[in-house]
């Protein structure tokens, strides 16, 4: 007989966004008319720049003639790739990471999930409440629910910033910019984390998924501008939000060469060398079409293209900001981060606001309680509309507040 990882049995039915998806379709099918707004999942609407569309195109050229076709490339992604990321950290954020501590991979999620094969059965896991679904859920598929598991409220009261806790954590999540709650953490209060994570001799697992939405220049965007993280931290890189890559799928771990964990008799092993032998066993790498296309990023021309398209974002996230907060609503995020977040007005919860909007306004949002308990009573908002869908559902927005 074969038996099941019970683990699963342990999940929500569905991730969050197919309950979303699953109320969406049943509104249409009421009302096929209806002109529905999206501002709820976090995918972008704009196309990809110019010198990333050239680089495809040339790569595309190359896979066509025997002589410049390329086959499997290394696991770790090609080093035309991982030096361009080494020389732009350097350059922007003045920080110091060789390319083979660099893992590029087809986004982030897959490795925010995968990270955790890398720890012990019976770790301590501390996750921010609210939190982004995939950190939870891989651990639970792991088999750390229950005890295993340490929430840290972020609400409105401790202005979203997790408490350094009291029990002892072995592995901390944070994401920063946040998703969902659209916060930041400034220097100090990273430092906080990084300190705890030293004394401790825990891991921090950061993802900086959202890191070029951040416009305050005192905000980190790395965890390694931050004294002793290369001790303690794994940080977590995202082409999907920065550069309208979604679809196309690329981004890159870094893992530090200085980061070890204990085995039981004491010896400590080097998570850059397991991580990179669980990659070559588990991941044959990113495409060569998506590594070319992220290495255009890079380029003088793709810079300048993709903070275009940051900046059309953060015009939406600022309308919404403004709006949002001039119809009375209590809202945060939306500043350093292409999210806000909400909270619903007196006698809605999550979910009973989400169908509010829906119906009286057609526009989608995300209910909080769908990122955990500390959720309950907040909606997120999405920037990366277009301008025009974004404009239009505000005003949709403001028409029914006024009702
Ligand atoms: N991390 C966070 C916090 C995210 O919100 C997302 C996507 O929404 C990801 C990681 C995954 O991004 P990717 O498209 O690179 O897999």
């Amino acid at each position: 007989m074969s038996f099941l990882n019970e683990n699963f049995l342990l999940l929500a039915p569905n991730y969050l966004f197919a309950d979303v998806a699953k109320k969406v379709s049943t509104y249409k099918a009421q009302h096929p008319d209806a002109d529905i707004i999206s501002l709820g999942i976090g995918d972008v609407t704009q196309p990809l720049c110019p010198a990333v569309i050239e680089a495809m195109h040339r790569a595309t050229d190359e896979m066509a003639s025997a002589q410049t076709f390329r086959g499997y490339g290394p696991e770790n992604g090609y080093a035309f790739l991982r030096e361009a990321i080494a020389r732009d950290l350097s350059l922007s954020r003045g920080i110091t990471i060789d390319a083979d501590e660099i893992f590029v991979n087809d986004g982030a999620k897959p490795d925010t999930g995968n990270i955790q094969e890398l720890i012990h059965h019976h770790s301590v896991v501390g996750v921010t409440d609210p939190v982004y679904p995939v950190y939870l859920d891989s651990n639970a598929m792991a088999g750390r629910t229950g005890a295993d598991v340490v929430y840290l409220p972020c609400n409105a009261d401790n202005g979203f910033v997790p408490q350094i806790p009291e029990r002892h954590i072995d592995v901390i999540y944070l994401c920063y910019p946040n998703n969902p709650t659209g916060t930041v953490l400034t220097a100090q209060q990273l430092q906080q984390w990084v300190d705890y994570a030293l004394d401790n001799d825990s891991i921090i697992l950061y993802d900086a998924a959202y890191q070029a939405f951040i416009t305050d220049p005192s905000i980190p965007h790395s965890i390694y501008e931050i004294e002793g993280a290369r001790k303690c931290a794994i940080e977590f890189h995202s082409y999907s939000k920065t550069a309208g890559f979604t679809g196309v799928r690329c981004g890159y771990t870094i893992v530090p060469r200085e980061l070890t964990a204990a085995t039981h008799d004491g010896q400590r092993i080097s998570l850059n060398h397991l991580w990179d032998r669980r990659q070559c066993t588990k991941f044959n790498g990113a495409s060569y079409i998506s590594q070319r296309a992220a290495e255009a990023v890079y380029t003088p021309e793709g810079k300048e293209q993709v903070q275009k398209t940051i900046d059309y974002y953060m015009r939406n996230a600022h309308h919404m900001l403004h709006t949002l907060r001039s119809l009375g609503h209590e809202v945060y995020g939306g500043q350093n981060a292409p999210y806000l977040w909400m909270r619903t007005p007196s006698g809605y919860d999550s979910w009973q606001f989400f169908d509010h909007l829906l119906r009286e306004a057609n526009v989608i949002c995300t209910p909080g309680v769908g990122f955990g308990p500390s959720g309950e009573g907040y909606v997120r908002f999405t920037a990366f509309g277009s301008h025009e869908n974004t404009a239009q559902a505000l005003s949709r927005i403001s028409l029914t507040a006024n009702h």
